[in-house]
């Protein structure tokens, strides 16, 4: 039997084969195809990287033989010698898995370097410096990785060798220095490992290999992988890239540098990036020396940079996306050693997509699935506000746009452990960041930086995850031992508050109050394409005309939901609301409502006229009557006080005479005690403080009356509208009222009467009736026809069981799915938050918090089997969702394909709601089962 292929060159693999190649594999497979210079090289699949774990831990002897034979090609396309004594072949060993996991892995340089090889090099290169300095990157490279001596130690090495050179600059380092600090790696390494260090190349290069295999499973790449839920479909192994290398270190005429093909934090169509001359890679990616900015190399290597415009040319047409790629360039000439596509910030990603379109790269739709539901979130970030705006203490570079405030916390560590305990917001703030202090970012609402450029580590992971991030901040100092920074004279301690500002890179002390973005022509014109394409309507919910025009201007097309309990707690409503609860008598209790009525009949007029044209959902009223009621432990406190006020005053009777035994020389002070003292007996005497009393007790005796233990499956919704049916008979003519008025003004108005936790059809009826009485009386008074729907909310189990009749009384249905879900679970919706759902998200018995993401498999269940019972009665009923998981992206992609007529959610959520549901519309397989259900699923599904 042929043995498995594991290696392939860079001419032989498949650049679309990210799952067998790795991104960064692929990418080099396809531009050497595409004609870019890359340098030559071969590719471990990640099928290897299974094998070796399958294998525990060794690399087998098929491998061995085919980099064998990949190292041999190479020699031949290069004309050198692994190992060799003349031209020696020095090689990059470098991880890559399908999805980038930037700086979660390893990679180890000029890899085939040793004492008996740099001879040759300094003989081929006639630079004994260069040689050296690759020399000891080699050294803790390969020290650190492969033989896995603590990082510290060269670093710790490298100062030690600094100071006693005098310079504050690796680069100013002479032979004599570099030497001395190889010599002193080496002995750390046998120090550390116990052993002579083994300079046999072939050794190493498997070591390496082993390494960066090792890497996957490495304590950064596991949780990395976690934190963005890249599974074992996305991405299985790491393959690894076996390159030849090439220096960008070989003096001025050599230089490193990342580049996008356009600007990843505008989306301008211009060749974006940053280098520097005579460094390596890891130099700038790290974020250790400040680079310059790309537009420099046009002066100081025009013909390069020349060349650099071509490749970014050359990429995006061939790849129709945004790339960003590494570049070296050795004495003049230009290699390209990575692309993939450019992670773009969400105003650079909107306006690339549409200006990409515009130049015939891409189709709308392709444009429309560029631009992700998380970037429109990004979008919708809250900047700075100008009005408000104070002087800076500093300013870097602005790495990752958004404004944060937090606390100032020095270390991820401590970031970590802080988060877990509170939910205050952190600003992390650091000399410069490495990969593994990624666990700090999750902790942050924001990264602020000593050093590092735009592709620093920072920058790339903290756009990754949408968190605002300043890097380069010079004016920065970092005194770890006090655990204080400065800007210039300017002192903070850890703990201080700080904001700063991801898109203009300024550092502000203090709190500084932000603002909700704007929407800009471009993410406007994306929208509107998200609107020709979806099919799912969107529907906002609102309760205020406020935010009903928000919802307008947001692209709504209609209220799903207008929850009228807001309306009752508004200030000048509540103690008439409270009076109607209260009431003793129906007669006192309809003399309330009456006094409710025109309030709440102006609220439906001012909601209508904004939303004129378009439907608007009102929910009778839902929440139990003691949500409006003082809570009873505040009243108890308040009772038990006023039963001590007579024990009280007579302590007071006696104040003066102490005082005056005590210290005569207060006694100007006892005519105002006095007189208060009169004022209270007053009181007392006209029995004020009793009645009081009373009427306290009475509260509180109504307010424990109405207490349940179960308060959100007890007396709520229709259960509530029919006990005390004069609150919902209130609320449907107020509706109606409003409605004609505005008819009889011209306005088009489509009201609907919505009944909340309804589970028979029954209780559905007995709304219905009343609803058609007062309909009929109402259009009868106005002489004018009210157009109205009438229908129910499903939140209860035993409704999605009962649609089918439901559908009889009911013109539409809105799947409540807060309810839903905590009726589904029988987990509750105020407490499981709070109290499990962590720990069963961590230990993964539930993937997600079904309060946020919907849980398809059983409340999506459950909605299917409600759509289709219902429209078997009814084939036109109308369907939607307003519960939170109506603003959700793959909670709306279920709902655009289980035949769902609208999503309504809130208002800042309407963009990505319009986005998901057209990327929903551009998915959708007819005939499918929706992603994530069971096949077993045995009912029909809508399109
Ligand atoms: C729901 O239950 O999903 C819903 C929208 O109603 P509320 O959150 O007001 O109970
Ligand atoms: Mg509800």
């Amino acid at each position: 039997m042929k043995p498995q292929k594991y290696v392939y060159s860079f001419q032989e693999g498949d650049g679309s084969n990210h799952h067998l190649f790795g991104g960064k594999g692929a990418g080099l497979c396809e531009m050497t195809k595409i004609g870019l210079p890359v340098p030559p090289g071969f590719v471990i699949t990640t099928e290897a990287c299974l094998h070796y774990y399958d294998s525990k831990q060794r690399i087998s002897e098929t491998l061995k033989r085919q980099v064998n034979e990949g190292i041999k090609t190479l020699e031949v396309a290069t004309g050198r010698k692994f190992g060799g004594s003349k031209h020696p072949l020095l090689i990059s060993v470098r991880s890559g898995a399908a999805v980038s996991m930037p700086g979660m892995m390893d990679t180890i340089l000029n890899l085939g370097l040793s004492s008996k090889t740099i001879e040759a090099l300094i003989a081929e290169t006639k630079n004994e410096r260069f040689a050296w300095d690759a020399y000891r990157r080699f050294l803790m490279l390969f020290g650190k990785i492969a033989l896995k001596v603590p990082g510290e130690l060269f670093d710790h090495l490298l100062e030690e060798v600094k100071s006693e050179a005098g310079v504050s600059q690796d680069v100013a380092l002479s032979v004599p220095s570099l030497k001395t600090l190889c010599d002193r790696m080496v002995e750390t390494i046998e120090a550390h490992t116990h052993q002579s260090f083994d300079e046999d190349p072939w050794n190493q290069l498997f070591l390496a290999i082993s390494a960066v295999f090792d890497s996957w499973m490495g304590k950064r790449a596991v949780d990395y992988r976690k934190q963005f839920n890249i599974t074992r479909d996305m991405a299985n192994g790491t393959a690894v890239n076996i390159v030849t290398m090439v220096f960008g270190n070989m003096g001025e005429t050599s230089a490193t540098g990342v580049a996008f093909t356009r600007d990843p934090a505008t989306g301008e169509d211009r060749l974006f990036g940053e280098y520097l001359t005579n460094a390596q890679g890891e130099d700038v990616v790290a974020g250790i020396r400040t680079p310059k900015p790309i537009d420099a190399l046009a002066v100081e290597m025009p013909k390069t940079y020349q060349e650099l415009q071509k490749v970014r040319h050359t990429l995006e047409r061939h790849y129709k996306e945004v790339q960003d790629f590494e570049f070296t360039i050795e004495r003049g000439k230009l290699y390209i050693l990575q692309t993939r596509n450019g992670k773009l910030n969400a105003r650079a990603s909107v306006k690339s997509s549409i200006d990409m379109q515009k130049e015939g790269l891409i189709t709308k739709k392709e444009a429309l699935l560029r631009v992700t539901p998380e970037h429109l979130t990004q979008l919708m970030h809250p900047h700075i506000d100008p009005k408000h705006r104070p002087d800076p203490l500093a300013s870097g570079i602005p790495a990752s746009p958004g404004a944060a405030s937090g606390k100032i916390v020095l270390d991820p560590d401590l970031a970590e452990e802080l988060k877990k305990d509170s939910d205050e917001a952190l600003i992390l703030v650091r000399e410069e960041t490495k990969p593994e202090d990624i666990h700090g970012f999750f902790a942050s609402e924001g990264i602020l930086t000593l050093r590092g450029g735009k592709t620093s580590h920072a920058a790339v992971v903290a756009r990754g995850m949408g968190k605002p991030c300043v890097v380069g901040c010079e004016a920065l100092k970092i005194d770890l031992d006090t655990r204080k920074i400065a800007f210039d004279q300017r002192q903070f301690r850890e703990g201080d508050w700080l904001t700063i500002d991801g898109s203009t890179g300024e550092v502000y002390a203090g709190k500084v109050p932000t603002i909700e973005p704007q929407i800009d022509e471009d993410l406007n014109n994306l929208l509107t394409w998200a609107d020709e394409i979806r099919t799912l309507g969107i529907r906002a919910n609102v309760d205020t005309p406020e935010a009903a025009q928000k919802a307008l201007t947001l692209g709504a097309e209609g209220i799903g939901l207008c929850r009228t309990e807001r309306m009752f707690n508004a200030p000048d409503r509540l103690s008439i609301v409270q009076e109607m609860i209260l009431a003793d008598t129906n007669e006192k209790r309809h003399e309330a409502i009456q006094r409710l009525l025109p309030f709440q009949r102006k609220d439906f007029k001012e909601i209508l006229k904004t939303m004129e044209g378009k439907p608007v959902t009102v929910r009778l009223l839902d929440p139990p009557l003691h949500e409006f009621l003082p809570d009873p432990e505040s009243l108890i406190l308040e009772v038990e006080n006023l039963k001590d006020f007579a024990s009280t005053l007579r302590g007071l009777e006696e104040l003066p005479g102490i005082i005056r035994m005590l210290d005569p020389s207060l006694h100007e002070y006892l005519p105002p005690i006095e007189g208060v003292l009169k004022e209270l007996e007053e009181i007392k005497k006209r029995r004020e403080d009793e009645a009081y009393l009373e009427k306290k007790e009475e509260l509180l005796k109504k307010v424990r009356g109405l207490s349940e233990v179960n308060p959100m499956l007890g007396h709520r919704g229709i259960r509530l509208g029919i006990t005390y049916p004069e609150i919902y008979e209130m609320q449907i003519q107020a509706l109606l009222e409003a409605s004609a008025e505005l008819l009889e003004e011209g306005c088009d108005v489509r009201p609907e009467i919505m009944v909340p936790q309804v589970c028979t059809a029954q209780e559905l009826k007995w709304v219905h009736r009343m609803v058609e009485k007062i309909h009929k009386e109402v259009e009868g008074r106005f002489g004018i026809s009210v157009p109205l729907h009438f229908g129910t909310m499903i939140e209860v189990v035993r409704a999605c069981m009962r649609a089918g009749r439901l559908a009889e009384v009911a013109d539409f249905f809105s799947f409540g799915t807060n309810d839903l879900t905590q009726a589904t679970f029988s987990f509750s919706r105020e407490d499981a938050e709070n109290k499990f759902l962590p720990l069963y998200n961590e230990r993964k018995i539930l993937q997600d918090n079904p309060f946020e993401v919907l849980d398809q498999k059983g409340v999506g269940r459950l909605m299917m089997i409600t759509i289709e019972w219902g429209r078997r009665t009814k084939p036109d009923l109308t369907i939607g969702i307003c519960g939170e998981h109506g603003g959700h992206p793959a909670s709306i992609e279920f709902c655009h394909n289980i035949g769902l007529t609208y999503v309504s959610c809130s208002v800042n959520r309407l963009p990505i709601a319009r986005l998901a549901a057209a990327h929903a519309k551009i998915r959708e397989v007819r005939g499918k089962l929706p992603e994530g259900l069971d096949s077993d699923y045995p009912f029909v599904i809508y399109f």
